[in-house]
């Protein structure tokens, strides 16, 4: 499969599951623009050296204003996203009583208000097209829950609820909208959960690790941005043309439990 002259948008592509997704479009001949905080440098420079157009924008993904601007330089750069990859994320784990307000309100606006927003914009030059392909980055979390997980939970259970409403007004469409639904990753996201694991109960990296695993993981391996990037490349291939409104899991048998 070619991907050659179509651009892809992938948010939090600076890291993690995004980048690994922004390679392996990339890898396919997409134009990426990128998007995301952090060492941004090396990432860009991953992309620029797989041979494609690359741009980035700043764009921070709780403000709406600043989203816009993102998708307005992407059409000035690329004429318009044809792969839009809504993956930026948080986590913030507390319980409810205790949680602060201002992480849930972060949680909801990147985690599930952002895709709304690049989707809004994104969908009248896909439709125009014929074609187009919206994947969100949910997570396990948006088909089943965990304690301590709020704000988490409930964004990813929206953005499984909005993948399936984008498919339904797309859906005699060339643009097809799914969610992909990984399990434990090992991001900087999910370090973060080791750090605090193995710091509320003396453990060392791997025990602590182990023990993240063996609680939720029945394959007690991690899935891998490349794994989950794969996935991401069939979704864009014409095979999965009728692979619509899905929340896919990969996720090492966690919700067969
Ligand atoms: P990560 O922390 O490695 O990457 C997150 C990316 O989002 C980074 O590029 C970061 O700069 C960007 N980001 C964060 N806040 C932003 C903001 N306000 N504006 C713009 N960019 C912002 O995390 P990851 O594990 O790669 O997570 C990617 C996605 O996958 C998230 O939506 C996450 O919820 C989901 N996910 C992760 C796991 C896992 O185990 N790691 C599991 C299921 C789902």
């Amino acid at each position: 499969m070619s991907l050659k002259g179509k651009t892809a948008l992938v948010t939090g592509s600076t890291s993690g599951i995004g980048l690994g997704i922004a390679k392996a479009l990339a890898a396919q001949g997409a134009n990426i623009m990128m998007n995301g905080f952090g060492e941004k440098d090396a990432a860009i420079a991953e992309i620029k050296a797989l041979g494609v157009e690359v741009d980035y924008h700043g764009a921070d993904m709780s403000r709406p204003a600043e989203i816009e601007a993102m998708m307005q330089a992407a059409q000035q750069r690329f004429g318009g996203v044809d792969i839009l990859v809504n993956n930026a994320g948080i986590q913030h784990v507390a319980n409810i009583e205790d949680f602060p307000v201002d992480r849930w309100d972060a949680i909801i606006a990147i985690n599930l208000s952002s895709a709304f927003h690049t989707t809004r914009l994104a969908l009248p030059y896909m439709k125009q097209n014929n074609w187009g392909r919206i994947i969100n980055l949910a997570s396990v979390h948006g088909l089943v829950a965990s304690a301590q997980k709020s704000a988490y939970v409930a964004a990813k259970h929206g953005i499984v609820g909005l993948t399936k409403v984008t498919a339904l007004e797309t859906a005699q469409t060339g643009v097809t909208c799914n969610a992909i639904c990984p399990g434990w990753v090992l991001t900087p996201l999910v370090q973060k959960q080791v750090d605090a694991r193995a710091q509320k109960e003396g453990l060392n990296n791997d025990a602590a690790k182990k023990a993240l695993l063996l609680e939720k993981q029945p394959s007690a391996e991690f899935v891998t941005p490349d794994q989950l990037a794969a996935l991401a490349v069939f979704m864009c291939s014409d095979a999965a043309s009728q692979i619509r409104g899905v929340a896919w899991n990969m996720d090492g048998g966690w919700v067969a439990q």
